[in-house]
């Protein structure tokens, strides 16, 4: 036996070392996984045959290379086989065609049974490209029938999900193994074309390698392994191959000894440099899980907050109509025309329980209304809006409990300022935002309601100061950043704003308690305390519409008894288009007519 340089025996070890390689290293990734196993197989087939194709090649008799090509065959059987066996893995239809697979291998352990009798490989005879090649037995048409089934059937379910297939990635993946198959059928079938005499060289050898490669390429990626990891460590195990026949190659003990150190160097850098690729998958995987987990918690809390929308929504509506029915009647037995009640103590409870039901019935249409805004149906209807006009109406509706409180409402400017909006949002807000200065100020004063003109760039300064301090506070706190309206209808439109300040000269408002304002139910200090009724709902509602309104509204105060001034900004008027624009470009969610908001006056 010699050693022998030449087209057969290079591409055969070529072979060999590839599919052995990517055989172990598939396997060793994950040994219990079923696709892998099957991969292993089929490089176990691929790499036995190659090695005995490369020790034929190198047989200095004809026993030798009687015996080594039947070897050869004997693991050459079991390629289609296990290439069905990946397929149906691959696509998992394992159980499903199991005992086609099984058929498939009890074929090829029929003919693994023939393989050392003459009926496969009959003799050794001399050729133009081997010295020794086999002469085909008389079962060995069949067996290339047979092998061409095995091989084709496979192809053909690949063929099938990959037209059927919707997935980018798959689609690459199955076209990745059936280009690999063909080439490597194509050019294996031309190995066998010397046994009936037919002048062909076996290309099956050169291709071999492409075929192992294109496929373990595809498995490994269905099966996530890391390229990267893998192609480090063949280059690695190859380094430290060379530098161990280096070793044995050395010429003296000096250079011996220093080749020693240099493989054990090398040994010790690629251990270090696979454990921390290993580390950094590791993490990545790691880092996914998460974020799976993460997406799917969030998912599910949009369920639940969904969920509770919808239940505040029906038994909102549901204690509406009773509220209202206690309400009515209750105003009637206070009525001294309608009904007669002469005890004086019963007169005074029977008030106190008329404005406890009315403070209720608001609580209940301010619930409905948030319940409408959060699921985005709440109609808004925007037309031109002369904002002087609305702001000296609301002035002069709510002059009267204004009084009341011992406060004088002021409007300095009387230019005429508009906007593009809805008339009764605007004026919600601006009820509300008068109403808050009277009810929260105990000594006579004056609420100043002003109108300016500002560049854009103010409110998104103001708005990110707010929102900066937001989420620097605990998570409770930076609900309050929360909005219930879609971002696209939130977009501040135009290079300059309207902005409308009411500000008093009440109770005022703690530094730390500012930006929470306009949090669901947040009330600044003990809502025990009789002075303070309200639902905390009003401002929250008010940012809504203001945002509705692609406006932004925060408050300002110097501290406790220093006063207040609640702000809010509004589109002008000229950027009408762009405003309808944006507007169309969210769906709309079927509208609903927000409820009518009780005056918050009127309780007290
Ligand atoms: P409500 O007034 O129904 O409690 P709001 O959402 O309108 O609900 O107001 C939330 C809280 O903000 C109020 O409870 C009050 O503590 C504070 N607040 C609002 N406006 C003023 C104001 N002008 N001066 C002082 N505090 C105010």
């Amino acid at each position: 036996m010699q050693i022998v340089y030449n087209y057969f025996t290079v591409s055969s070890l070529l072979i060999f070392i590839t599919s052995t390689l990517f055989g172990v290293v598939v396997v060793s990734k994950n040994p219990k996984k079923l696709i892998n196993i099957a991969f292993g197989m089929f490089a176990l087939s691929v790499s036995g045959w190659s090695l005995f194709y490369y020790i034929w090649q190198i047989s200095s008799t004809e026993d030798q290379a009687l015996l080594y090509t039947r070897i050869l065959m004997a693991f050459a059987i079991f390629i289609p086989a296990n290439y069905f066996f990946i397929v149906l893995t691959l696509l998992d239809k394992l159980r499903q065609k199991l005992w086609l697979l099984i058929t498939a291998y009890a074929a090829s352990f029929i003919f693994l049974g023939l393989v050392f009798t003459p009926l496969m490989v009959k003799s050794i005879e001399h050729t133009k490209y081997h010295d020794f090649w086999p002469i085909a037995g008389s079962a060995f048409g069949v067996f290339l029938l047979i092998w061409f089934l095995i091989v084709l059937y496979p192809s053909f379910l690949l063929y099938k999900a990959y037209k059927e297939s919707k997935n980018v990635d798959r689609k690459r993946q199955i076209l990745l193994i059936l280009v690999g198959i063909s080439i490597a059928v194509l050019g294996g079938s031309t190995n066998y074309f010397q046994w009936y005499h037919v002048s062909i060289p076996p290309l099956g050898n050169i291709i071999g390698p492409i075929w192992v490669v294109l496929i373990s390429y595809a498995v490994i990626k269905h099966n996530l392994l890391n390229i990267k990891l893998i192609i480090t460590e063949i280059a690695l195990y190859l380094i430290n191959g060379i530098l161990l026949i280096e070793i044995l190659s050395a010429k003296n003990l000096s250079e011996f000894i220093f080749r020693i150190l240099l493989l054990i160097m090398a040994i010790y850098v690629s251990y270090l440099a696979i454990k921390s690729i290993r580390h950094e998958i590791k993490q990545k995987e790691n880092l996914k899980e998460l974020t799976n987990q993460l997406a799917q918690a969030n998912e599910h809390l949009k369920e639940l907050d969904a969920m509770k929308t919808e239940f505040v929504s029906l038994a909102s509506h549901e204690l509406l109509t009773p509220v209202s029915a206690i309400e009515g009647y209750l105003s009637m037995l206070l009525d001294e025309k309608l009904a007669k009640v002469d005890d004086p103590k019963a007169v005074q409870y029977l008030d106190r329980v008329y404005g406890a039901s009315k403070r209720l019935a608001r609580l209940v249409s301010d619930m409905l209304n948030v319940s409408r805004i959060e699921e985005g149906r709440l109609l808004v209807e925007k037309k031109d809006v002369d904002l002087t006009t609305l702001v000296k109406q609301v002035s002069e509706e709510l002059k009267f409990k204004a009084e009341e409180g011992k406060q004088k409402i002021e409007f300095a400017n009387p230019d005429g300022w508009s906007t593009f909006g809805d008339a009764d949002k605007i004026k919600e807000v601006m009820v509300n935002l008068i109403g808050n200065s009277i009810k929260y100020s105990k000594d006579p004063g004056t609420i100043t309601i002003s109108i300016e003109k500002v560049p854009t760039e103010k409110v998104q300064e103001a708005w990110a100061e707010v929102e900066k301090s937001i989420k620097t506070r605990p998570l409770d706190d930076q609900e309050a950043i929360k909005s219930a309206v879609d971002e696209k209808l939130k977009r501040l439109v135009g290079k300059e704003q309207i902005l409308i300040k009411v500000k008093d000269e009440g109770i005022g408002i703690p530094k730390e308690e500012l930006p929470k304002l306009f949090k669901k139910f947040h009330r600044v200090g003990d809502y025990t305390t009789a002075e303070s009724q309200g639902t905390g709902l009003g401002l929250y509602i008010s940012r809504a519409l203001v945002e509705l309104h692609h406006g932004r509204i925060w408050a300002d105060s110097e501290g406790s008894h220093h006063g207040s001034t609640f702000i809010f900004s509004l589109p002008e008027l000229e950027n009408k288009k762009e405003i309808e624009e944006l507007e169309a470009q969210v769906p709309k969610k079927g509208d609903m007519k927000p409820l009518a908001r009780p005056a918050k006056q009127a309780e007290e």
